[in-house]
């Protein structure tokens, strides 16, 4: 019991009536656990101001402050929290309110032409990938999802909140892979081996048909040796294309692609952003969304005119509109692929 770290239920607050509870270590670097809390309240780290309170403390009371630049404040908190912990014999969690202390009024963001909500989701459309990726038939739960090895597909690895957010940020600044098949290397998993992306890619390649390379986007195919999960950085995003699948699978996969998940617009958005920083995509998600375009699939089915309307620039528009189109294909592509791979794997089993 004594080596086990102790935890803090932190609960954040996602608009001014829906709250999250959110189990920390205590033990977190400071830097993880903002990282962690500002992605799920998705708002701007650059200008929020948070504070602190916890449950038992009169609601009028001073709210304590939690600066988010260094890590003095949180960790007093958690000492406070630990000692209060340890008083109420238990009755009662002991909660940490966090408070947004200078919240931006709904109307000024779906009217802010700045860009707000980019600064706002940094890591948000990949935390809800890896949402989407690793929710769990067996295991649903608002704070539970579960990681499968390829070697133990029916060991599930509990995540929680804490683990999908530095998996998250490891996707956002480019550590591994959005397919969510290998989990970062920041990330330790019990009984996932840290070689386990190498082991993987050498199964994969093992069928007694030539694996074929499927190339997308004509991005140039990494050269074989980066094919383990040490590359760092850019390249690591290209290790899905790298994956080699059998053509028997790829040509006998005729279900088509009505049932599939939609793709979310502000997924692809997020991508477009990267790519073309200067035409600020994301300002007009807040429009996008207000008219119903939640979904990539939606884009389509209206014209230019509609979106130079809305209040797209000429310019975005023309880029917006293919680019969206060319998302979708690979995207497509990609998914059939992913199909054949883990039905060639569960056969392999
Ligand atoms: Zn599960």
């Amino acid at each position: 019991y004594g080596q086990a770290v102790e935890s803090v239920i932190v609960r954040l607050p996602l608009n001014d009536k829906v709250f999250r509870d959110v189990d920390f270590p205590v033990n977190i670097p400071h830097d993880n656990f903002f990282d962690c809390i500002f992605a799920i309240m998705a708002v701007d780290r650059a200008t929020a101001e948070l504070g602190w309170k916890s449950n038992n403390e009169p609601n009028f009371g001073p709210v304590h402050r939690l600066a988010t630049d260094n890590s003095d404040d949180l960790d007093g908190a958690f000492r406070t929290l630990l000692r209060k912990m340890n008083q109420t014999r238990r009755q009662e969690d002991v909660i940490m309110e966090i408070k947004h202390l200078n919240p931006t009024p709904i109307e000024a963001q779906r009217r802010g032409s700045n860009n707000n909500w980019a600064a706002d989701s940094v890591y948000r459309a990949e935390l809800r990938l890896i949402q989407e990726k690793l929710s769990c038939g067996v295991h649903a739960g608002p704070n539970r999802w579960c990681y499968m090895t390829s070697e133990k597909p029916d060991e599930h690895i509990a995540l929680g909140y804490e683990e999908i957010c530095l998996w998250a940020r490891s996707i956002h600044d480019n550590d591994s892979d959005p397919d969510c098949l290998l989990p970062p290397r920041c990330l330790r998993l019990p009984g996932v081996s840290p070689t386990a992306g190498h082991v993987r890619a050498n199964t994969i390649s093992k069928p007694s048909i030539p694996p074929i390379h499927v190339n997308i986007n004509n991005a140039p195919l990494l050269p074989k040796a980066n094919i383990n999960q040490t590359a760092p950085g850019p390249s690591a995003r290209n290790l899905k294309r790298t994956h080699s699948v059998v053509s028997t699978e790829e040509s006998s996969d005729s279900d088509g692609d009505s049932d599939e998940e939609a793709l979310r617009l502000s997924d692809v958005i997020h991508r477009l952003h990267r790519k073309f920083p200067l035409l600020n995509f994301p300002q007009y998600m807040p429009l996008l969304k207000q008219e119903g375009i939640i979904y990539a699939e939606t884009v389509a089915n209206f014209s230019e005119d509609f979106y130079t309307d809305l209040g797209l620039t000429e310019g975005a528009v023309g880029q917006f509109l293919s680019s969206v189109k060319r998302i979708l294909g690979s995207e497509k592509r990609e998914k059939k692929r992913v199909r054949a791979y883990s039905r060639q794997y569960s056969v392999e089993i």
